[in-house]
Order: structure tokens, then C-alpha cells, then sequence
């Protein structure tokens, strides 16, 4: 059955990201799964869920807040992870726990604008663009520290680390200098930004070395839902 797909594949997850914590000598509870549930049905999200999965991610704001309006749960973590356009924070700002994609300022404006005030703070990653790649969004690595040091002064929002999306068919040894890149750079911020403990990279084919590197949150998707159909790609930006 499908449903049981979903729940064995959770647990094949969970066990590399056990061993590779191991192998790390890194303790399990420093690293999160997200689940990554975009274009899958709800009926997936529900499988994963009582699997025990607790952090799910979206790219598509319209998407995601239907589901998570539709859930049968309320206690999960939701995490935007998908190119953010300045005319359309709002809803992001208002169903979301985290965001992964913050790249300028204006967006990181309109997110604490926007934020509801019986909402706790909402928490956002700065997305790096570590490997320089012109495909993919993010700040580069020199103009980190002065986006942080304006994102943190907003009132509601909680500047919590780094994420990135790293070029496609890097070597393995490139692709482990990027994930190092990245964890030096946190390094570094976590001194002015004390609450910048996260790291957000990693994904289905390249987590066991993100958690190696020191990532904090992997973000999987095809290894726990199956693939996406081809024109459901990461950088499909009509959110
Ligand atoms: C789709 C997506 C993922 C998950 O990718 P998989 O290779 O399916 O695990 C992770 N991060 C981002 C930003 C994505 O868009």
C-alpha cells in the first residue's frame, strides 16, 4: 500500500540520519527532519504525521495553507521553503512557523509587517547562495553579516541561522567544501546573533554529508514521498 510506503520510507530516513549523526559524532536530537510534502496529497502528509513526523515543508504559499488548513492535526511545524515574491508574503506570514528563503530586505519588511500579533515571532534563515550558482536565489556569502544584523532588528520576526540550496552535480568534495563554507559563516554569526543556531542544508541526495558538515535541519523530500513529476521541480517559482 501506498500509505505504508510513506511510513517505511520515513523510517529508512530516520535510521541514515541516525548513523550518519553517528558516524558525525553528533547527538541525534541536533538534527531535524522536514519532510518535504510539496505537489503530494494531504492523505501523504497525514501517513507521514502518524509516523511521527512533526516539520513539514511547502514551496507553493497556496498549497501548503490549504493543507494545513485541511490537516487533522495541529501540532506540526510548518516551513517555507520556496522562492518568495514580495507581493505574496502575507499568507506566509500568516500560516507558517519558519521560513527558509529570506534574501533581501524587502521581503524580511514584509514579513514582520505582515506577521499576525498573536503569532509568536515568526523564524526565518537567510538563504545563502554558497555555491554562486546565477540558477539559484540567496544572498552571497560577503553580504551575510549586514542582511543579519538588519533582519534581526525587525519586531517580528526571529532571524534563527543559515539555509542553502547548493548548485545541481557538484562533486562530493565540492559540495563538502559548500556545506563547510556555510557552517564557518554560522559560525561567525552566531556571535553577533546568538539565537542563529540553525543550519538548513541537505537534501535527498546529499543529507548523510550535510549532517557531517553540521547541518542542523535536512530537508528530504523524494526519499519520503517518492519523486515529483518533472515539472514540479524545486525552482518553480508561480507560487
Ligand atoms: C524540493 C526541495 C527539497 C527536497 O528535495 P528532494 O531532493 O526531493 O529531497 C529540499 N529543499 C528545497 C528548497 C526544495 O525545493
Amino acid at each position: 500500500m501506498k500509505e505504508m510506503q510513506v511510513t517505511s520510507r520515513i523510517r529508512d530516513v530516520q535510521q541514515r540520519i541516525r548513523d550518519a549523526c553517528r558516524l558525525a559524532n553528533r547527538p541525534e536530537s541536533k538534527v531535524t527532519l522536514l519532510a518535504v510534502s510539496k505537489t503530494k496529497p494531504l492523505t501523504d502528509l497525514i501517513e507521514a504525521y502518524e509516523a511521527g513526523q512533526r516539520h513539514f515543508a511547502e514551496n507553493y504559499a497556496q498549497e501548503a495553507v490549504e493543507k494545513r488548513q485541511q490537516a487533522p492535526f495541529q501540532d506540526a511545524q510548518w516551513h517555507f521553503i520556496g522562492p518568495l515574491q514580495s507581493n505574496k508574503t502575507r499568507p506566509i506570514a500568516e500560516y507558517f512557523d519558519w521560513v527558509h528563503t529570506v534574501d533581501r530586505m524587502k521581503i524580511a519588511q514584509r514579513l514582520s509587517d505582515q506577521r499576525p500579533p498573536d503569532r509568536p515571532a515568526l523564524k526565518v534563515l537567510i538563504q545563502v547562495n554558497i555555491s554562486h550558482d546565477p540558477a539559484k536565489a540567496g544572498v552571497l556569502p560577503s553580504q551575510v553579516m549586514a542582511l543579519a544584523d538588519k533582519v534581526a532588528l525587525l519586531p517580528n520576526l526571529n532571524l534563527r541561522g543559515l539555509m542553502t540550496i547548493t548548485a545541481n552535480d557538484l562533486s562530493e568534495e565540492t559540495l563538502r567544501q559548500q556545506f563547510i563554507e556555510l557552517k564557518n559563516l554560522q559560525s561567525t554569526l552566531i556571535k553577533q546573533h546568538s539565537d542563529c543556531t540553525e543550519l538548513s542544508m541537505g537534501m535527498s541526495g546529499d543529507f548523510p554529508l550535510a549532517i557531517a558538515c553540521g547541518a542542523t535541519m535536512v530537508r528530504i523530500g523524494s526519499d519520503i514521498f517518492g519523486s515529483r513529476t518533472p515539472n514540479q521541480t524545486t525552482q518553480r517559482s508561480n507560487a
